[in-house]
């Protein structure tokens, strides 16, 4: 990058900077929740809506494709011969909002407060897509070019488990390749320290059913003469982890990858204050698997937790029965080497074998994913961190993020691509939440960072990605 091009780029940046804002809050004023059918409409505006932004700024192919669920936004830019091309991943639907009273300012009409913009999505993941459209406007406004080639693949189910993705994927394997693939759906470490997340985990979920009669019993009539569902469902959810953390599903640790001595000091020396988490957390304890430090625990072990659990009378006041049926809801985060089937049949079976005999039980598998990994050598992911370091004035970290993406590990299988998950999120954003919020430093040097970062990338070159 010329010195000449740099001082351009930053002179479009500055003289845009109200038109840019103004286009962020239009981007995150539609509620584009993809878990609830009265938003399917808005789902579509919102795909349209970065369409057609792609379209005004240079993007060629640009399209919004049917996947069965909420479309796919595609657009290419293929004209940089002889320079690798990068595949880049946002998502553009949001979670929903309630409890809405807990917001301070309505959910989908975006405010500036202190240097942060506040709105569902403003961080995961609009204010990121927003940040990888004007960065590419910046270049090619300014340069007529881009270092290197570009495909945009912007999703609209990634809150609802990417259940389209895959197929669509799949199916448009060959107008998708190549050399690797960005995801920016991650974010900063705490103290809002440039990051670069180099593994996430899976996900297996799933429900068990516990039925005893066809309706409630009295619980004076009967009580003592049968088992009673939601006892029989405690016994058996008290069943799948001892007091120390461990999770007593036979095999379920077979496939894990222990950490390496290196691993372990890495993590060791991330600065993280346990003291100040737990404050923030406003718990009298952390609790977790003994024998492991709270971010090992966070980022590279597996868990099983409960999700939800319901039975019999929710009620004011008491109505004396024996429900008929309880039921809970359990999903197991995952890291490398565990597969969500076969964890799913070992916690199937495990169930069934624990479950008291005066009930029947039934365990479905309502979703998955497979963990990831992309190794902190690869070129890409070293492209990136030159990006970071250069733009936000301090070496990135390299962290194990306790969450799911499940399309990132479709995108190394299916496609056959390594990823390098590249986010600006502040940590504590909120995303989820009530409240989310976006630093907007964050998101302006997070422009400036996806620019360097082609740059870096166009010299590293195709041969040098390979290795
Ligand atoms: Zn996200």
């Amino acid at each position: 990058m010329t010195t000449a091009t740099d001082q351009a780029f930053e002179e479009f940046l500055a003289a845009h900077a109200d038109e840019r804002l103004e286009s962020y809050k239009e981007l995150v004023r539609i509620p584009s929740i993809s878990a609830l059918p009265e938003h399917v409409p808005d789902c579509r505006r919102a795909a349209e809506w970065i369409a057609a932004d792609l379209e005004r700024i240079g993007i060629e192919h640009v399209e919004v494709a049917e996947t069965g669920g909420h479309p796919v936004v595609y657009g290419d830019w293929l004209h940089a011969a002889g320079a690798p091309t990068v595949l880049v991943y946002c998502h553009y639907d949001v979670q929903p909002v309630d409890p809405l009273e807990l917001w301070t300012s309505p959910p989908f009409e975006p405010v500036v407060v202190g240097g942060r913009i506040l709105g569902r999505g403003v961080a995961d993941d609009k204010g990121q897509l927003h940040l990888h459209l004007r960065a590419t406007e910046a270049l090619l406004a300014t340069r007529g070019r881009l270092p290197v080639n570009l495909r945009f693949v912007f999703e609209g189910d990634e809150e609802s488990n990417s259940v389209n993705l895959e197929a669509w994927l799949r199916a448009n394997r060959d107008r998708l390749a190549a050399d690797f693939a960005v995801i920016s759906d991650t974010g900063f470490f705490e103290g809002n320290i440039p990051a670069i997340t180099i593994a996430l985990r899976g996900m297996m979920y799933a429900q068990i059913d516990v039925t005893g009669t066809a309706v409630d019993l009295h619980s004076g009539g009967y009580g003592g003469a049968v088992d009673n569902p939601a006892n029989a469902l405690a016994r058996i959810i008290a069943g799948l982890k001892d007091e120390d953390g461990r999770i007593l599903v036979p095999g379920f640790y077979d496939d894990v990858v222990e950490l390496t001595a290196d691993e372990r000091r890495m993590i060791g020396e991330l600065p993280f204050d346990e003291d100040d988490y737990l404050a923030r957390l406003g718990l009298p304890a952390l609790h977790g698997e003994a024998g492991y430090s709270t971010l090992e625990r966070r980022g590279t072990r597996p868990t099983l937790d409960v999700n939800g659990l319901w039975s019999g009378f929710q009620g004011e006041g008491s109505k004396t029965i024996i429900p008929a049926n309880a039921h809970a809801k359990v999903s197991c985060r995952l890291v490398s080497n565990q597969d969500p089937d076969r964890i799913f049949g070992a916690f199937r079976d495990h169930v069934l074998a624990i479950a008291p005999p005066g009930v029947r039980v039934d365990v479905r598998l309502l979703g998955g994913g497979r963990p990831s990994h992309t190794p902190i050598h690869h070129p890409a992911t070293q492209a990136a961190a030159r990006a970071l370091e250069a733009t936000f004035g301090r070496a990135p970290v390299y962290i194990r993020e306790g969450g799911s993406i499940p399309v990132c590990a479709t995108f190394e299988e299916a496609l056959d691509l390594p990823v390098v998950l590249l986010g600006f999120d502040p940590p504590d954003n909120g995303a989820h939440a009530p409240n989310e919020w976006m630093d907007l430093t964050n998101y302006e040097t997070g422009i400036r960072t996806i620019a360097r970062m082609w740059d870096e990338v166009a010299e590293v070159g195709i041969a040098g990605l390979a290795g």
